[in-house]
Protein backbone atom coordinates (compact mmCIF):
# COMPACT_ATOMS: atom_id res chain seq x y z
CA UNK A 1 0.00 0.00 0.00
CA UNK A 2 1.67 3.36 -0.88
CA UNK A 3 1.94 6.25 1.67
CA UNK A 4 -0.80 8.22 2.34
CA UNK A 5 -0.62 11.71 3.01
CA UNK A 6 -2.47 12.81 7.09
CA UNK A 7 -4.99 15.07 7.26
CA UNK A 8 -6.62 15.70 10.08
CA UNK A 9 -10.71 16.56 9.56
CA UNK A 10 -11.80 15.51 5.15
CA UNK A 11 -14.82 16.57 4.61
CA UNK A 12 -16.05 14.74 1.34
CA UNK A 13 -18.32 16.49 -1.30
CA UNK A 14 -18.85 20.69 -1.08
CA UNK A 15 -22.73 20.47 -1.47
CA UNK A 16 -24.78 22.01 1.10
CA UNK A 17 -23.88 19.78 3.82
CA UNK A 18 -20.61 19.63 3.25
CA UNK A 19 -20.02 23.12 2.64
CA UNK A 20 -21.99 24.47 5.90
CA UNK A 21 -19.86 21.15 8.19
CA UNK A 22 -16.67 23.47 7.03
CA UNK A 23 -18.09 26.73 7.46
CA UNK A 24 -18.60 25.65 10.98
CA UNK A 25 -15.09 23.92 11.66
CA UNK A 26 -13.05 26.77 9.83
CA UNK A 27 -14.82 29.40 12.11
CA UNK A 28 -13.55 26.95 15.04
CA UNK A 29 -10.23 27.59 13.98
CA UNK A 30 -10.18 24.21 12.28
CA UNK A 31 -8.20 23.65 8.61
CA UNK A 32 -10.76 21.01 7.10
CA UNK A 33 -9.97 19.99 3.99
CA UNK A 34 -13.28 19.80 1.73
CA UNK A 35 -12.81 17.72 -1.65
CA UNK A 36 -15.74 18.31 -4.41
CA UNK A 37 -15.87 16.08 -7.66
CA UNK A 38 -17.13 19.21 -9.40
CA UNK A 39 -14.57 21.72 -10.99
CA UNK A 40 -17.01 24.08 -11.72
CA UNK A 41 -20.46 25.12 -10.42
CA UNK A 42 -22.63 22.72 -11.67
CA UNK A 43 -27.11 22.65 -11.92
CA UNK A 44 -28.07 19.59 -9.66
CA UNK A 45 -31.36 17.91 -9.68
CA UNK A 46 -33.47 19.76 -6.94
CA UNK A 47 -37.04 21.72 -7.06
CA UNK A 48 -34.76 24.60 -5.47
CA UNK A 49 -37.97 25.31 -2.93
CA UNK A 50 -35.99 26.68 0.57
CA UNK A 51 -38.13 26.14 3.30
CA UNK A 52 -37.88 29.06 6.26
CA UNK A 53 -35.42 26.80 8.10
CA UNK A 54 -33.13 26.24 5.34
CA UNK A 55 -33.10 30.24 4.94
CA UNK A 56 -32.17 30.45 8.68
CA UNK A 57 -29.16 28.38 8.48
CA UNK A 58 -28.25 29.90 5.07
CA UNK A 59 -29.00 33.50 6.79
CA UNK A 60 -26.49 32.06 9.79
CA UNK A 61 -23.91 31.34 7.66
CA UNK A 62 -23.91 34.94 5.71
CA UNK A 63 -25.72 33.97 2.66
CA UNK A 64 -27.80 36.86 1.10
CA UNK A 65 -30.97 35.37 -0.37
CA UNK A 66 -31.85 38.37 -1.42
CA UNK A 67 -28.32 39.16 -2.65
CA UNK A 68 -28.40 36.65 -5.05
CA UNK A 69 -31.58 37.54 -6.38
CA UNK A 70 -33.82 34.56 -5.00
CA UNK A 71 -38.03 34.47 -5.80
CA UNK A 72 -40.92 34.77 -2.97
CA UNK A 73 -43.41 32.43 -2.70
CA UNK A 74 -45.88 32.73 -0.44
CA UNK A 75 -48.71 30.19 -1.86
CA UNK A 76 -49.13 26.91 -2.70
CA UNK A 77 -51.16 25.71 -6.16
CA UNK A 78 -52.14 22.08 -6.57
CA UNK A 79 -53.29 20.69 -9.86
CA UNK A 80 -54.82 17.49 -10.21
CA UNK A 81 -56.45 16.63 -13.70
CA UNK A 82 -58.21 20.06 -15.12
CA UNK A 83 -58.48 21.55 -11.59
CA UNK A 84 -56.29 23.43 -8.97
CA UNK A 85 -56.74 24.63 -5.59
CA UNK A 86 -54.36 26.80 -3.53
CA UNK A 87 -53.49 27.72 0.28
CA UNK A 88 -50.77 30.22 2.12
CA UNK A 89 -47.74 28.37 2.97
CA UNK A 90 -47.13 28.98 6.79
CA UNK A 91 -44.00 30.73 5.81
CA UNK A 92 -42.25 32.92 3.32
CA UNK A 93 -40.24 30.09 1.25
CA UNK A 94 -37.79 31.21 -1.65
CA UNK A 95 -36.58 29.79 -4.74
CA UNK A 96 -33.05 29.64 -5.95
CA UNK A 97 -30.98 27.68 -8.09
CA UNK A 98 -28.66 25.22 -6.48
CA UNK A 99 -25.71 26.42 -8.90
CA UNK A 100 -26.13 29.76 -7.07
CA UNK A 101 -26.76 28.31 -3.82
CA UNK A 102 -24.02 25.58 -3.46
CA UNK A 103 -21.59 27.80 -4.89
CA UNK A 104 -22.04 30.41 -2.68
CA UNK A 105 -21.69 28.20 0.23
CA UNK A 106 -18.57 26.77 -0.64
CA UNK A 107 -16.97 30.48 -1.70
CA UNK A 108 -18.03 31.55 2.06
CA UNK A 109 -16.08 27.86 3.61
CA UNK A 110 -13.18 28.98 1.84
CA UNK A 111 -13.45 32.22 2.84
CA UNK A 112 -13.55 31.48 6.36
CA UNK A 113 -10.50 28.89 6.12
CA UNK A 114 -11.44 25.46 4.59
CA UNK A 115 -9.33 24.47 1.95
CA UNK A 116 -11.12 23.43 -1.08
CA UNK A 117 -9.55 21.08 -3.85
CA UNK A 118 -12.37 20.94 -6.45
CA UNK A 119 -12.49 18.54 -9.26
CA UNK A 120 -11.00 15.97 -6.71
CA UNK A 121 -13.27 12.45 -6.56
CA UNK A 122 -12.68 10.19 -4.06
CA UNK A 123 -12.94 6.51 -5.62
CA UNK A 124 -13.14 4.27 -2.74
CA UNK A 125 -12.57 4.40 1.10
CA UNK A 126 -11.46 1.90 3.22
CA UNK A 127 -11.98 1.31 6.79
CA UNK A 128 -10.42 -0.39 9.72
CA UNK A 129 -10.81 -0.15 13.35
CA UNK A 130 -10.32 3.69 13.83
CA UNK A 131 -8.79 4.30 10.87
CA UNK A 132 -10.17 5.98 7.69
CA UNK A 133 -8.06 5.89 4.29
CA UNK A 134 -9.43 7.65 1.07
CA UNK A 135 -8.13 6.97 -2.43
CA UNK A 136 -8.31 10.49 -3.87
CA UNK A 137 -7.30 9.70 -7.47
CA UNK A 138 -5.30 12.27 -9.07
CA UNK A 139 -4.66 13.77 -5.48
CA UNK A 140 -3.56 10.27 -4.31
CA UNK A 141 -3.96 8.68 -0.57
CA UNK A 142 -5.45 10.53 2.47
CA UNK A 143 -5.73 9.11 5.94
CA UNK A 144 -7.92 11.08 7.83
CA UNK A 145 -8.59 11.26 11.40
CA UNK A 146 -12.46 12.11 11.04
CA UNK A 147 -14.35 12.17 7.75
CA UNK A 148 -17.76 13.65 7.16
CA UNK A 149 -18.72 11.93 4.36
CA UNK A 150 -21.28 14.69 2.28
CA UNK A 151 -21.62 13.51 -1.07
CA UNK A 152 -25.13 13.51 -1.33
CA UNK A 153 -26.95 10.70 -3.85
CA UNK A 154 -23.59 9.30 -4.82
CA UNK A 155 -22.50 6.51 -3.19
CA UNK A 156 -18.88 5.76 -2.50
CA UNK A 157 -17.62 2.42 -2.54
CA UNK A 158 -16.69 0.97 0.59
CA UNK A 159 -19.25 3.01 2.56
CA UNK A 160 -22.26 2.77 0.33
CA UNK A 161 -25.54 3.64 1.92
CA UNK A 162 -27.46 0.25 3.38
CA UNK A 163 -30.72 1.78 1.60
CA UNK A 164 -32.25 -1.64 0.65
CA UNK A 165 -35.72 -1.46 1.01
CA UNK A 166 -36.28 2.19 0.63
CA UNK A 167 -38.55 3.28 -2.66
CA UNK A 168 -36.14 3.35 -5.42
CA UNK A 169 -37.60 2.71 -8.66
CA UNK A 170 -38.17 7.04 -8.70
CA UNK A 171 -36.32 9.01 -11.11
CA UNK A 172 -35.62 12.57 -11.00
CA UNK A 173 -35.76 15.20 -13.59
CA UNK A 174 -35.16 19.34 -13.37
CA UNK A 175 -35.01 21.83 -16.10
CA UNK A 176 -34.80 25.71 -16.23
CA UNK A 177 -37.64 27.50 -18.83
CA UNK A 178 -38.52 31.10 -19.51
CA UNK A 179 -41.89 31.01 -19.39
CA UNK A 180 -44.59 33.35 -21.63
CA UNK A 181 -45.48 36.62 -20.11
CA UNK A 182 -48.68 35.50 -18.63
CA UNK A 183 -47.65 32.15 -17.81
CA UNK A 184 -44.56 33.56 -15.58
CA UNK A 185 -47.07 36.50 -14.17
CA UNK A 186 -49.62 33.74 -12.55
CA UNK A 187 -46.82 31.54 -11.47
CA UNK A 188 -45.13 34.73 -9.27
CA UNK A 189 -45.05 33.99 -5.56
CA UNK A 190 -45.89 30.65 -5.92
CA UNK A 191 -44.73 26.87 -6.21
CA UNK A 192 -47.10 24.61 -8.10
CA UNK A 193 -47.49 21.07 -7.25
CA UNK A 194 -48.97 18.68 -9.74
CA UNK A 195 -50.40 15.27 -9.26
CA UNK A 196 -50.54 12.40 -11.63
CA UNK A 197 -50.27 8.89 -12.52
CA UNK A 198 -46.85 8.50 -12.50
CA UNK A 199 -45.40 10.91 -10.35
CA UNK A 200 -45.62 14.65 -9.36
CA UNK A 201 -43.91 17.73 -10.44
CA UNK A 202 -43.09 21.06 -8.61
CA UNK A 203 -42.60 24.19 -10.43
CA UNK A 204 -41.53 27.65 -9.17
CA UNK A 205 -39.77 30.66 -9.76
CA UNK A 206 -36.10 30.86 -9.25
CA UNK A 207 -33.88 34.03 -9.47
CA UNK A 208 -34.26 35.75 -12.85
CA UNK A 209 -37.46 35.09 -12.94
CA UNK A 210 -36.68 31.60 -14.47
CA UNK A 211 -38.78 28.79 -13.58
CA UNK A 212 -37.35 25.67 -12.69
CA UNK A 213 -39.47 22.15 -13.22
CA UNK A 214 -38.78 19.04 -11.34
CA UNK A 215 -40.32 15.45 -11.73
CA UNK A 216 -40.32 12.84 -9.88
CA UNK A 217 -41.81 9.73 -11.50
CA UNK A 218 -41.56 5.87 -11.66
CA UNK A 219 -39.33 4.07 -14.03
CA UNK A 220 -42.42 2.48 -15.60
CA UNK A 221 -43.84 5.97 -16.24
CA UNK A 222 -40.76 6.79 -18.10
CA UNK A 223 -39.93 3.60 -19.74
CA UNK A 224 -43.71 3.67 -20.81
CA UNK A 225 -43.43 7.44 -22.55
CA UNK A 226 -40.43 5.67 -24.60
CA UNK A 227 -37.77 6.66 -22.26
CA UNK A 228 -38.02 9.98 -24.26
CA UNK A 229 -38.44 13.41 -22.65
CA UNK A 230 -40.66 14.69 -25.09
CA UNK A 231 -42.81 11.86 -24.54
CA UNK A 232 -42.89 11.72 -21.22
CA UNK A 233 -43.90 15.57 -21.01
CA UNK A 234 -46.04 15.01 -23.70
CA UNK A 235 -47.75 11.56 -21.36
CA UNK A 236 -48.06 13.94 -18.23
CA UNK A 237 -49.38 17.37 -19.95
CA UNK A 238 -52.37 14.78 -21.24
CA UNK A 239 -53.23 14.02 -17.94
CA UNK A 240 -52.70 17.74 -16.03
CA UNK A 241 -53.71 20.39 -18.37
CA UNK A 242 -52.49 22.60 -15.85
CA UNK A 243 -48.35 21.62 -16.65
CA UNK A 244 -49.18 22.19 -20.70
CA UNK A 245 -50.49 25.60 -20.33
CA UNK A 246 -47.28 26.75 -18.33
CA UNK A 247 -44.79 24.80 -20.44
CA UNK A 248 -46.98 26.52 -23.74
CA UNK A 249 -44.59 28.85 -25.55
CA UNK A 250 -41.94 28.22 -22.44
CA UNK A 251 -38.42 28.05 -24.12
CA UNK A 252 -36.01 25.44 -22.20
CA UNK A 253 -33.00 26.70 -21.35
CA UNK A 254 -31.26 23.48 -20.73
CA UNK A 255 -29.67 21.09 -23.70
CA UNK A 256 -31.46 18.17 -22.44
CA UNK A 257 -33.16 17.79 -18.73
CA UNK A 258 -30.85 16.59 -15.53
CA UNK A 259 -31.85 13.19 -14.15
CA UNK A 260 -30.98 11.35 -11.29
CA UNK A 261 -31.92 7.47 -10.88
CA UNK A 262 -32.85 5.17 -8.34
CA UNK A 263 -33.43 7.72 -5.19
CA UNK A 264 -33.72 5.88 -1.73
CA UNK A 265 -36.39 8.22 -0.55
CA UNK A 266 -37.08 7.13 3.24
CA UNK A 267 -33.39 6.31 3.60
CA UNK A 268 -32.32 6.89 7.08
CA UNK A 269 -28.69 5.91 8.68
CA UNK A 270 -28.69 3.33 11.05
CA UNK A 271 -26.34 5.04 14.02
CA UNK A 272 -25.15 1.53 15.17
CA UNK A 273 -24.36 0.17 12.04
CA UNK A 274 -20.55 -0.17 12.68
CA UNK A 275 -18.69 3.00 11.52
CA UNK A 276 -15.39 3.85 12.97
CA UNK A 277 -16.29 6.79 15.67
CA UNK A 278 -14.80 9.65 13.19
CA UNK A 279 -17.24 8.97 10.22
CA UNK A 280 -20.01 11.14 10.19
CA UNK A 281 -22.90 10.65 7.35
CA UNK A 282 -24.31 14.25 6.54
CA UNK A 283 -27.15 15.18 4.20
CA UNK A 284 -28.21 12.68 1.76
CA UNK A 285 -26.07 10.24 3.02
CA UNK A 286 -27.32 10.65 6.35
CA UNK A 287 -31.53 10.63 5.53
CA UNK A 288 -33.34 11.09 2.49
CA UNK A 289 -36.43 12.60 2.30
CA UNK A 290 -39.17 12.43 -0.45
CA UNK A 291 -39.42 15.56 -2.28
CA UNK A 292 -42.64 16.03 -2.76
CA UNK A 293 -43.08 17.76 0.20
CA UNK A 294 -40.12 17.78 1.70
CA UNK A 295 -37.08 19.59 3.13
CA UNK A 296 -33.72 18.35 2.04
CA UNK A 297 -31.88 21.29 1.96
CA UNK A 298 -32.93 22.05 5.57
CA UNK A 299 -31.96 18.07 6.63
CA UNK A 300 -28.54 18.60 4.66
CA UNK A 301 -27.49 21.78 6.84
CA UNK A 302 -28.88 20.92 10.25
CA UNK A 303 -26.70 18.07 9.59
CA UNK A 304 -23.81 20.13 8.84
CA UNK A 305 -24.22 22.13 11.84
CA UNK A 306 -24.75 19.29 14.20
CA UNK A 307 -22.07 17.18 13.50
CA UNK A 308 -19.67 19.99 13.16
CA UNK A 309 -20.72 21.22 16.53
CA UNK A 310 -20.81 17.82 17.77
CA UNK A 311 -17.31 16.96 16.55
CA UNK A 312 -16.69 20.42 17.83
CA UNK A 313 -17.80 19.58 21.48
CA UNK A 314 -17.55 15.92 21.98
CA UNK A 315 -14.71 14.72 18.95
CA UNK A 316 -15.05 11.52 17.42
CA UNK A 317 -18.29 10.72 18.59
CA UNK A 318 -20.55 10.32 15.72
CA UNK A 319 -22.43 7.50 16.56
CA UNK A 320 -23.36 10.21 19.22
CA UNK A 321 -23.97 12.73 16.13
CA UNK A 322 -26.14 10.50 13.53
CA UNK A 323 -28.65 9.43 17.05
CA UNK A 324 -29.38 13.01 17.28
CA UNK A 325 -29.89 13.45 13.22
CA UNK A 326 -32.18 10.91 13.16
CA UNK A 327 -34.03 11.44 15.93
CA UNK A 328 -34.59 15.12 14.72
CA UNK A 329 -35.81 13.64 11.30
CA UNK A 330 -37.21 10.76 11.57
CA UNK A 331 -40.89 12.02 11.85
CA UNK A 332 -41.30 14.19 8.72
CA UNK A 333 -39.16 11.53 6.46
CA UNK A 334 -41.81 8.81 7.96
CA UNK A 335 -45.02 11.29 7.31
CA UNK A 336 -43.67 12.28 4.07
CA UNK A 337 -42.75 8.56 2.44
CA UNK A 338 -46.19 8.08 3.44
CA UNK A 339 -47.32 10.61 1.10
CA UNK A 340 -45.51 9.72 -1.20
CA UNK A 341 -46.92 6.42 -1.45
CA UNK A 342 -50.29 7.66 -1.36
CA UNK A 343 -49.82 9.80 -4.47
CA UNK A 344 -48.54 6.55 -5.92
CA UNK A 345 -52.41 5.43 -6.23
CA UNK A 346 -55.47 7.09 -8.40
CA UNK A 347 -57.05 6.79 -5.44
CA UNK A 348 -54.31 8.47 -2.83
CA UNK A 349 -54.33 11.34 -5.29
CA UNK A 350 -57.72 12.04 -5.34
CA UNK A 351 -58.16 11.86 -1.21
CA UNK A 352 -55.09 13.98 -0.84
CA UNK A 353 -56.60 16.53 -3.78
CA UNK A 354 -60.15 16.67 -2.51
CA UNK A 355 -59.12 16.96 1.22
CA UNK A 356 -56.71 20.07 0.54
CA UNK A 357 -59.52 21.36 -1.96
CA UNK A 358 -62.12 21.41 0.74
CA UNK A 359 -59.78 22.04 3.55
CA UNK A 360 -57.18 24.18 2.37
CA UNK A 361 -55.33 24.63 5.59
CA UNK A 362 -54.59 20.93 5.16
CA UNK A 363 -51.59 21.92 3.15
CA UNK A 364 -50.06 24.60 5.65
CA UNK A 365 -49.94 21.51 8.21
CA UNK A 366 -48.70 18.51 5.08
CA UNK A 367 -46.23 21.57 4.99
CA UNK A 368 -44.99 21.96 8.86
CA UNK A 369 -45.08 18.00 9.26
CA UNK A 370 -42.45 17.37 6.76
CA UNK A 371 -39.90 19.66 7.96
CA UNK A 372 -37.19 19.41 10.23
CA UNK A 373 -38.38 19.82 14.25
CA UNK A 374 -38.29 23.35 14.77
CA UNK A 375 -36.76 22.98 18.40
CA UNK A 376 -33.91 20.78 16.54
CA UNK A 377 -33.37 24.01 14.55
CA UNK A 378 -33.54 26.61 17.02
CA UNK A 379 -31.60 24.37 19.51
CA UNK A 380 -28.90 23.82 16.60
CA UNK A 381 -28.75 27.86 15.98
CA UNK A 382 -27.59 28.41 19.24
CA UNK A 383 -25.18 26.28 19.34
CA UNK A 384 -21.73 26.99 18.37
C1 LIG B 1 -36.07 15.43 -7.48
C2 LIG B 1 -35.60 16.11 -6.23
C3 LIG B 1 -36.15 17.34 -5.86
C4 LIG B 1 -35.74 17.96 -4.68
N1 LIG B 1 -36.28 19.18 -4.33
C5 LIG B 1 -35.96 19.77 -3.17
C6 LIG B 1 -36.51 21.03 -2.80
O1 LIG B 1 -37.25 21.65 -3.55
N2 LIG B 1 -36.17 21.54 -1.56
C7 LIG B 1 -35.33 20.89 -0.72
O2 LIG B 1 -35.08 21.40 0.39
N3 LIG B 1 -34.74 19.73 -1.08
C8 LIG B 1 -35.03 19.15 -2.28
N4 LIG B 1 -34.42 17.98 -2.65
C9 LIG B 1 -33.43 17.37 -1.76
C10 LIG B 1 -32.06 18.05 -1.85
O3 LIG B 1 -31.71 18.28 -3.19
C11 LIG B 1 -30.98 17.17 -1.20
O4 LIG B 1 -31.48 16.64 -0.01
C12 LIG B 1 -29.71 17.99 -0.88
O5 LIG B 1 -29.15 18.45 -2.07
C13 LIG B 1 -28.70 17.16 -0.14
O6 LIG B 1 -27.53 17.91 0.05
P1 LIG B 1 -26.11 17.19 0.20
O7 LIG B 1 -25.15 18.25 0.54
O8 LIG B 1 -26.27 16.00 1.07
O9 LIG B 1 -25.81 16.58 -1.26
P2 LIG B 1 -25.53 17.27 -2.65
O10 LIG B 1 -26.20 18.59 -2.74
O11 LIG B 1 -25.90 16.25 -3.68
O12 LIG B 1 -23.96 17.52 -2.65
C14 LIG B 1 -23.06 16.44 -2.72
C15 LIG B 1 -21.76 16.95 -3.32
O13 LIG B 1 -20.78 15.91 -3.25
C16 LIG B 1 -20.05 15.87 -4.48
N5 LIG B 1 -19.55 14.51 -4.65
C17 LIG B 1 -20.26 13.40 -4.95
N6 LIG B 1 -19.48 12.33 -4.99
C18 LIG B 1 -18.22 12.74 -4.70
C19 LIG B 1 -16.97 12.08 -4.59
N7 LIG B 1 -16.85 10.76 -4.76
N8 LIG B 1 -15.86 12.82 -4.31
C20 LIG B 1 -15.98 14.16 -4.11
N9 LIG B 1 -17.16 14.85 -4.20
C21 LIG B 1 -18.27 14.13 -4.49
C22 LIG B 1 -21.08 16.28 -5.53
O14 LIG B 1 -20.44 16.78 -6.70
C23 LIG B 1 -21.90 17.32 -4.79
O15 LIG B 1 -21.44 18.65 -4.98
C24 LIG B 1 -34.77 17.35 -3.84
C25 LIG B 1 -34.21 16.13 -4.24
C26 LIG B 1 -34.59 15.52 -5.41
C27 LIG B 1 -33.97 14.21 -5.80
Amino acid sequence: MSAAREEDIVILGGGLAGASAACILADSGRSPLLLERDAEPRHKVCGEFLSIEAQAYLADLGIDLDGLGASRIARVRLAHGRNTTEAHLPFLARGLSRRSLDEALLLQAGSRGARILRGVSAREISTEGKSIRLDAGTKGAIQAQTLFLATGKHDVRGVKRASAGTMNDLIGFKGHYRLAGRQKIELEGYVEVMLFAGGYAGLQLVEDGLANLCLVVSRRYFDDAGKSWDRLIARIVDECAHLGERLGAAQPLFERPLSIFQIPYGFLHDPYAGDPPGLFRLGDQAAVIPSFTGDGMSIALHSGRLAATTFLAQGQASVIFQRQLRKDVQRSIRFSSALNTAVRYRVGRQAIFHLCRGWPAAMRHVTSLTRVQESAVTGALATR
